[in-house]
């Protein structure tokens, strides 16, 4: 399918002026209702019934006013989108769930375009591999491949968007064994920012295939071809211990992650469970250190494995015998919508001195007002030196600092902010200059998150999308995300 692209793109003309001169103008509001009358799926305006919905994101903190939402049913009301944006000189953005949607910036003059509806998945068992639609998460392709004793490479959290999520790295609890998601990445059908509908693989649009695998995606991605995998025996869960014993338990961790195989991934951090409702009862209002596990082994050479951790005895052992689908349930990330605030670290190494420090700012007072400092061990398959993929296929470090707040009310925010900076800030001695994208929570600049590349980087966007019609999370700085300029201002009405 191609779109009519004979049109002014965005910051080349007026809204009003968009229409040809041999024609009568079209207001921009004549635009949306011829836009709206195409789409199998929804536009919403400002103002109309759902609109707040509509544009929610899954992140609470992030309040997002975008010129026009479309929920897009099918690939042709994406196209439509992309062209009927392009008449009006705007951008389109488009989002899954929203849960980076900090990282994505104003979307003044953008239409979001949500990919919610787009939940396809279709499985070939023999070929082992899912093409999977652009609005599915995490947990339904967990589910759905598990049906076919396969496991897709995914980050921990069960509601992330299984395209945005592997896009930008995918770092989850095969991690060590079997790499990044975005390793997994077969091809991806996209629609370009002329409204073209394309397939990018290793054969075609080589330079866009390596750009979207952990960069930029300058194209609105329709769906994401993966390869599965065959996991076998699996235990995982979680050792919790009070917080008084976060020290010992910490060293020990780290010790005992000196000699792990790589088909062991795992954490510690430090949980400190909020009184609410939703927390279970001997949870809810505790504090304690845990090391969270996924071992892909029998339960014997799990047992053994797990035994210098048990030694410590643990307050509560979940580790049991798990399918790859419930791995999503041990890091406990929340199920729905929330606001919460986090920064990264990525360490180089994990030693007694970078233990030390960690612990010593998790146990500080103002540690108090975040819900969770964790360390995640790196290193086997997540390590640079592996397969060459796309532009981000590894973390050059040792573990991932990562520390979270919830944010229940606005004047919260303030107190978690300072304290997960003052984490970033103490294990600042010991970082690498690695930055990890799908933990980079704001926009964040293309040098800082792909370093040499950044520039090729570039290149590759502006050959496809020249005008920045298309908005993604951690925009280029430059040209391509400069704000659209009119020479009249757009009537929205
Ligand atoms: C609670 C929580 C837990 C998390 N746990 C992990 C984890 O364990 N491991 C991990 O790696 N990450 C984790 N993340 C980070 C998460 O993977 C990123 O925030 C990711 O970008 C979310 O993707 P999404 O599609 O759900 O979000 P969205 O905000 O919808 O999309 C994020 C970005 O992806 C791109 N994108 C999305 N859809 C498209 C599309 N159709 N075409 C082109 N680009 C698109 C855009 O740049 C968009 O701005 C976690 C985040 C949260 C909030």
């Amino acid at each position: 399918m191609t779109i009519d692209t004979s049109l002014p793109a965005p910051g080349q003309a007026s809204a009003a002026g968009a229409a040809s001169a041999a024609h009568e103008p079209v207001l921009p509001g004549e635009h949306f209702e011829r836009l709206r009358a195409e789409l199998s799926g929804d536009l919403v305006l400002p103002g109309e019934d759902g609109w707040d919905s509509a544009r929610a994101a899954w992140q609470l903190l992030v309040d997002q006013h975008p010129a026009a939402v479309v929920v897009a049913a099918d690939v042709h009301d994406v196209a439509t989108t992309v062209a009927c944006a392009r008449r009006l000189g705007l951008h389109v953005a488009p989002q899954s769930t929203g849960h980076a949607a900090g990282a994505l910036g104003p979307l003044t003059d953008t239409i979001l375009l949500r990919t919610a509806r787009l939940d396809g998945i279709a499985i070939d068992a023999e070929a082992r591999t899912a093409r999977v639609g652009a609005g599915v998460t995490a947990a339904a392709l967990a589910a759905a491949v598990a049906e076919h004793g396969c496991a897709a490479v995914s980050g921990m959290a069960p509601s992330v968007g299984v395209v945005g999520s592997t896009l930008g790295g995918g770092l989850g609890w095969l991690a060590r064994s079997h790499g990044l998601g975005v390793n997994s990445i077969l091809s991806i059908d996209a629609v370009d920012a002329q409204g073209h509908v394309i397939r990018v693989d290793a054969e075609h649009h080589a330079d866009l295939f390596w750009a979207v695998r952990g960069g930029i995606a300058p194209v609105i991605v329709t769906a994401i071809e993966l390869q599965l995998h065959e996991i076998g025996e699996l235990h995982a869960g979680a050792l919790m211990w009070p917080l008084e014993r976060a020290a010992d338990v910490a060293h020990a961790w780290r010790e005992w992650i000196e000699e792990l195989p790589e088909a062991v991934t795992s954490l510690a951090r430090v949980l400190r469970y909020p009184p609410i409702p939703e927390i279970p009862d001997f949870l809810r209002a505790r504090s304690f250190v845990a090391v969270e596990a996924a071992i892909q082994a029998d339960a014997a050479t799990a047992a053994s494995l797990l035994q210098p951790l048990r030694d410590l005895r643990p307050e509560l052992d979940s580790v049991r015998p798990m399918s790859p689908a419930e791995l999503s349930t041990v890091h406990g990330d929340p199920a729905h919508p929330a606001p919460g605030f986090g920064e990264a670290v990525v360490l180089t190494d994990i030693t007694a001195a970078s233990m030390d420090a960690l612990i010593d700012v998790a146990l500080e007072p103002s540690s108090q007002s975040l819900l969770s400092i964790e360390l995640r061990h790196l290193g086997g398959r997540t390590a640079p030196g592996g397969t060459a993929g796309g532009v981000v296929s590894a973390i050059d470090g040792a573990g991932l600092v990562f520390a979270v707040g919830l944010v229940p009310f606005p004047g919260a925010l303030a107190a978690v902010k300072d304290a997960a900076t003052a984490v970033a800030d103490r294990m600042q001695p010991f970082a690498s200059s690695a930055v990890v994208k799908n933990f980079a929570e704001r926009p964040t600049a293309a040098a800082t998150l792909y370093g040499i590349d950044a520039e090729r980087l570039r290149r590759v966007a502006c050959a496809w999308d020249p005008e920045g019609v298309i908005r993604v999370g951690h925009p280029l700085d430059g040209p391509l995300a400069a704000p659209v300029k009119r020479d009249t201002p757009p009537v929205l009405d």
